[in-house]
């Protein structure tokens, strides 16, 4: 297992759309291991494999609270097949855009199939938290990141203070003043 780098905007790889997983294999089982402890170690509650620069239709994540035990959910070529009509708002980070944080809304339930880490069919229908997160990184999956769905002035103003940082430093998060007009940190969805 190794925690690995995880892509920061503007890394364009963010924007791929990425390939279904053909086989539940022994890679596969490398590739979510190393995805959770990238997780875990950053911190966040769910990853895509594209964050780490593999393309490939894998998400992971662990809603646990925090004194609770770990509560690992992987979720393997996973597709929406319902949303509710109903919304709800959910203060949204992302650790390939850290420590920005904004307000994104998104269907408040939904149903999702994907396979499990013994290639199975699953489904699960969720809401709340749990349904924003699967949309969240269900999106990475196709190249989508939250900030696509906030103002396009917040969005060109975040990219271009993640740009500007990418060139000082050949990627990383921004300096902590040219985020400073951002609200307090809740969490990263991941
Ligand atoms: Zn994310």
């Amino acid at each position: 297992m190794a925690v690995r780098d995880i892509l920061i905007i503007p890394d364009k790889r963010l924007r791929l759309r990425s390939e279904p997983v053909k086989a539940a294999d022994a890679r596969l089982r490398v590739l979510v291991d190393d995805m959770f402890e990238t997780m875990y170690a950053a911190p966040g509650i769910g990853l895509a494999a594209i964050q780490i620069g593999v393309a490939q239709r894998v998400i992971i994540m662990d809603l646990a609270k925090k004194d609770d035990p770990p509560e690992p959910q992987v979720f393997i070529n996973p597709e929406v097949a319902w949303v509710s009509d109903e919304k709800s708002t959910y203060e949204e980070g992302c650790l390939s855009i850290p420590e920005y944080y904004e307000e994104v809304e998104r269907p408040r339930a939904v149903k999702v199939k994907y396979l499990d880490l013994e290639g199975k069919p699953q489904e699960i229908e969720a809401a709340g938290l749990l349904a924003t997160c699967l949309q969240h990184e269900i999106d990475h999956t196709n190249g989508v990141l939250f900030i696509d769905y906030i103002s396009k002035l917040k969005r060109t103003m975040v990219m271009k203070r993640f740009k500007k940082a990418a060139k000082q430093t050949g990627g990383g998060k921004p300096k902590s003043e040219d985020l400073s007009d951002d609200k307090e940190p809740s969490h990263h969805i991941g």
